[in-house]
């Protein structure tokens, strides 16, 4: 028996961390859902258990190159997002940013899809402003190590809204602020994935700087309801919206929160701060509460602690050396 599927929709990235929760939330509604990845920094493993689903499709594709595909929507995500992996081949990162906005909004235009922009709250910078609102311009170093992933990103979403103004296409412009949770990349270097691996495996737990600066971290289910909501919103609701957590935390009280929730016995140690490594990071997200009825619901204990199951599970089945070297190999 076929099934009448009501969408078709698209996801670019849907291998990696927020796409592949991504597709397996899409699934869940009546819609068929194509994958498309380079598998850059994404995985198979990600989206295994989706394979077998009669609405999901793989296809191994690099969004620097046009894709002629038909939708009805479109997620754009692909973009490697943790600064390990977008510092490794930066002119690549800026080209999927840019060249792959320029594709993506190309292929929305010919389909007549709606497109959404996953950006971020990089485009902020080292903000001026706080907590950032949707207003801030931002305060970006336009050469700097982070530059080909913010510049990138700002790129995209000035593309974005000029196909909007040219073309009266029906964009969404999410601004996502740090998101952590099951299937982050458990050696890309992002503080929460990084605390966790290392205090699990008894190591030193890394805090760069004096531990000072602050986050705000969004549980990844709270995230993709977010994205969701955006994508569904009436027309007149482009963005850009800040998606994210307003519960801010210094990265020095993190690291203790991941010490006592994974009961480890790391030791806490200092190292340098990386370049233009932002001060301050918080959303102010009346915007999306207004528009979209939106705000996370998963307080930042429950959700450490369904992270540090998951990667309990990951090294109990891969083991602690299998682990890291798959995921640096990877990248
Ligand atoms: P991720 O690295 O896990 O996923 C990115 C995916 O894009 C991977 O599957 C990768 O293989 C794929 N990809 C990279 N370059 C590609 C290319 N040229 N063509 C096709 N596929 C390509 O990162 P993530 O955390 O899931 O982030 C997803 C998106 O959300 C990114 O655009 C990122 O900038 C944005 N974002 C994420 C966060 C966060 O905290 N996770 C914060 C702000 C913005
Ligand atoms: N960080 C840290 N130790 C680590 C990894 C990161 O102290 O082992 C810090 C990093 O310098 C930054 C914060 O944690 O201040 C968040 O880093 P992440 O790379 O996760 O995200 P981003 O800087 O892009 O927000």
């Amino acid at each position: 028996m076929s099934v009448h599927l009501e969408k078709r929709i698209l996801v670019t990235g849907g291998a990696g961390f927020l796409g592949s929760h991504l597709c397996e939330r899409l699934l869940g509604g009546r819609t068929s859902v194509l994958c498309a990845d380079n598998f850059f920094t994404g995985s198979r493993r990600n989206i295994q258990p989706l394979l077998q689903h009669p609405g999901f499709e793989l296809v191994r594709h690099d969004v620097t190159f046009p894709l002629y595909v038909e939708v009805d929507q479109i997620y754009n995500l692909a973009c490697p997002a943790s600064p390990i992996h977008y510092q490794r081949d930066p002119v690549q990162t800026t080209k999927t940013s840019v060249h792959g906005a320029i594709n993506m909004l190309g292929l929305a235009k010919r389909t007549k899809a709606r497109i959404l922009q996953a950006s971020t709250s990089e485009v902020y910078g080292d903000p001026l402003f706080h907590p950032q609102k949707e207003e801030h311009w931002g305060n970006v170093n336009p050469i700097g190590a982070r530059s080909c992933y913010d510049e990138g990103k700002r790129c995209a979403e000035t593309l974005f809204f000029d196909y909007w103004r040219q073309h009266r296409m029906e964009i969404k412009v999410a601004r996502i602020f740090n998101t952590y949770g099951p299937r982050m990349h458990p050696n890309d270097g992002r503080v929460v994935s990084n605390f966790i691996v290392q205090a699990l495996l008894g190591r030193d737990i890394t805090i760069f700087g004096d531990g000072s600066q602050t986050r705000s971290f969004c549980y990844v289910d709270d995230l993709i309801d977010g994205l969701i909501r955006l994508m569904d919103s009436s027309a007149e609701v482009t963005g850009p919206l800040n998606i994210g957590s307003p519960e801010e935390i210094a990265i020095g009280e993190l690291a203790t929160a991941i010490r006592d929730l994974a009961r480890s016995k790391s030791r806490i140690i200092i190292r340098p701060l990386p370049e233009d490594d932002p001060r301050r990071r918080r959303p102010d997200i009346s915007a999306a509460q207004r528009l979209l009825g939106w705000a996370p619901s998963t307080d930042l204990r429950t959700g450490l602690s369904r992270t540090i199951a998951y990667f309990e599970q990951l090294l109990v089945e891969q083991g602690s050396a299998a682990l890291l070297e798959e995921s640096s190999a990877r990248a």
